[in-house]
């Protein structure tokens, strides 16, 4: 096996193939491509009575719109590397869905099945200290948010840390986002990423010409998908494409193993049976492969791998069947393997885009902290009670009447996980659109990570060509 490229350069390579499309001074791509500020900590925490050194980062890819965000990842395999990839990848997933931050990303190394819950609150409130400490975090300054590894859980643990130590702070619960909904939190934060997956998704499939040429007909109802890890992010995405898009997920993979069902796995009842069992292995009517890693050759037509980086490489992409590839995950296709399965006619919904639902989301909850509202508070009783008076009217002007199910669906005022769900939906279609104009207009970009590279390249090089610090 020959070295495979790693998830750092696979990144570099891929800025590098966009930004050869477009005409910016090499100083300004130079900039743009490189880190701002990388912050490494080693800091002692007393877990079981003795001192371990944990080893966590927090980059901040561009500063070219304050705050920057993005997640913290606990994971054994973080290093510098991974993480400075993860935070470049957040500055042109916020460029591209109209988010105005500037990327970053966190990381600490651990792996969390060996800790107690009380010690991964030590370590996140040690974390949350250190980055206080150096001014790497705050509602202006750096907003981060769950990835990997951390959920709402941690995010209630950051916030509490800091408002110990900002007491005062008016806008404190915008310090990170991702927070339970009881604190400070919005709802549809949690299924964001997964929703915002099934729409970009449901967006491409009515693409008439470029569906067809795949030898797959328009929509989503019928196809059939495989998913590798059943995080949040892989959860949502098989709960909502099936419960919203009717499509059927025949195959699904975790550390465990893979297992296979050609009639449609039902996720809601997976993730209990797991949750009870420890494993998906045996889940009835399922069949579990001989090899875990042959989720990559199942034949469907989506493949989602919703897990880590780099988990297609040039080594199995060849194997791959399925038509269509949606990165829920963030890098899950090395530069290698695209460029194997690309020559194969696979197109591949790209990262920065696709699983951008999560950030969108937080865009929001960020909003709502700052604003502190929730939103629909104001609107909602006056949206319900006109949209009642237009019911009545129309009523008595035809003399019908309808049904109280009817009636209700018709003078719905609208709830906060309402403008969330419609927002990110506006958002992933919206960004779709303007990826698309990039692929179809420019004729040396053959696939859709370029596209949208180019179009989030363009948002942030305008941005520092305003500063006017590169005339
Ligand atoms: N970790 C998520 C991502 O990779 C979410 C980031 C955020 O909400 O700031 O996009």
């Amino acid at each position: 096996m020959n070295k495979q490229a790693s998830f750092f350069e696979s990144v570099s390579r891929n800025f590098d193939k966009a930004a050869a499309n477009t005409k910016y001074p090499k100083g300004l791509l130079e900039q743009i491509k490189t880190s701002n500020a990388i912050y490494k900590m080693n800091f002692p925490v007393k877990i079981g009575g003795k001192f371990e050194v944990i080893e966590a980062f927090r980059v901040q890819h561009s500063h070219h719109r304050l705050p920057t965000k993005g997640g913290i990842r606990y994971s054994h395999y973080v290093d510098q590397h991974e993480v400075e990839a993860l935070a470049a990848l957040m500055t042109y997933k916020c460029a591209l869905v109209d988010v105005p931050f500037g990327g970053a990303k966190g990381g600490v190394k651990i792996s969390t099945r060996k800790y107690t819950v009380e010690q991964l609150e030590k370590i996140t409130r040690r974390y949350t200290v250190e980055l206080v400490r150096k001014n790497f975090i705050g509602p202006g300054i750096d907003v981060p948010a769950p990835d990997y590894g951390t959920g709402p859980r941690e995010m209630a643990w950051i916030l509490d840390t800091y408002q110990q130590l900002k007491n005062g702070e008016i806008d404190s619960a915008a310090c990170v986002t991702g927070k339970p909904e009881k604190t400070n939190g919005i709802k549809g934060r949690t299924e964001a990423t997964g929703r915002g997956v099934f729409y970009g998704l449901r967006e491409y499939l009515t693409l008439e010409d470029e569906v067809k040429a795949l030898g797959l007909q328009t929509g989503t109802g019928g196809k059939t998908m495989v998913i590798q890890g059943l995080g949040n992010v892989g959860q949502y995405t098989g709960l909502i494409s099936i419960e919203e898009g009717d499509i059927k997920v025949i195959g699904v993979s975790e550390i465990e193993g893979t297992i296979v069902d050609p009639n449609g796995i039902d996720i809601a009842k997976l993730i209990k049976f797991r949750a009870k069992k420890g494993s998906i292995l045996g889940f009835p009517g399922t069949k579990t492969l001989k090899k875990r890693e042959d989720w990559v050759s199942i034949k469907c037509d989506i493949l989602v791998p919703a897990a880590l980086e780099s988990q297609i490489h040039k080594d199995n992409a060849a194997k791959i069947k399925a038509k269509i590839i949606c990165e829920a995950a963030n890098g899950p296709v090395t530069a290698d393997a695209e460029a194997i399965l690309l020559k194969k006619g696979v197109v591949i919904l790209p990262d920065m885009y696709l699983n951008a639902g999560g950030v969108t989301v937080s865009y929001f909850e960020w909003l709502k902290n700052l604003s502190h509202i929730r939103f629909g508070r104001m609107e909602k009783r006056f949206d319900q009670n006109a949209y009642s008076n237009l019911v009545d009217m129309v009523t008595r002007l035809t003399g019908k009447t309808i049904g109280v199910k009817e009636r209700t669906l018709l003078t719905k005022g609208a709830d906060e996980v309402d403008l969330v769900r419609s927002g990110l939906e506006e958002t992933m279609i919206n960004s779709f659109h303007q990826i698309r104009a990039n692929y179809t207009r420019k004729k040396n970009v053959t696939d859709y990570r370029t596209a949208a590279f180019i179009t989030a390249l363009d948002k942030v090089a305008s941005d520092y060509l305003t500063m006017g610090i590169f005339p």
